[in-house]
């Protein structure tokens, strides 16, 4: 089985370095003021897996993140519990937690 790499980029965080596009060209163009641009939907096929993981740890802002995805081997998502809703403030006790209008 082969691992999947995904990634994605945050415009707002790219500083036009263009570290990312020398690295991955096939995957990261630049704009007309040098931002870096994600060419394709993100999914980096095997082969080109070590130059984009280049542009991702060489960016200086991490604007490139991996987006993982849960696996039925991880471990399960924590339960959420439920508020004591004896415990909230509500106008009906707000008097107890010290607040008047
Ligand atoms: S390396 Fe990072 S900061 Fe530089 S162009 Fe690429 S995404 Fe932008």
């Amino acid at each position: 089985m082969t691992d999947r790499l995904r990634i994605k980029l945050d415009r707002t965080l790219c500083d036009g370095f263009g570290i990312c596009a020398k690295h991955a060209p096939e995957y990261f163009s630049l704009d007309d003021w040098g931002y870096a641009v994600l060419v394709g939907d993100g999914d980096i096929p095997e082969r080109d897996h070590d130059a984009v993981q280049r542009a991702l740890m060489d960016c200086p802002v991490h604007a490139i993140m991996e987006l993982t995805e849960r696996r039925p081997d991880d471990a399960p998502i924590p339960e959420v519990n439920e508020p004591d809703l004896d415990q909230l403030k509500t106008e009906d006790n707000e008097a107890e937690w010290g607040f008047s209008r």
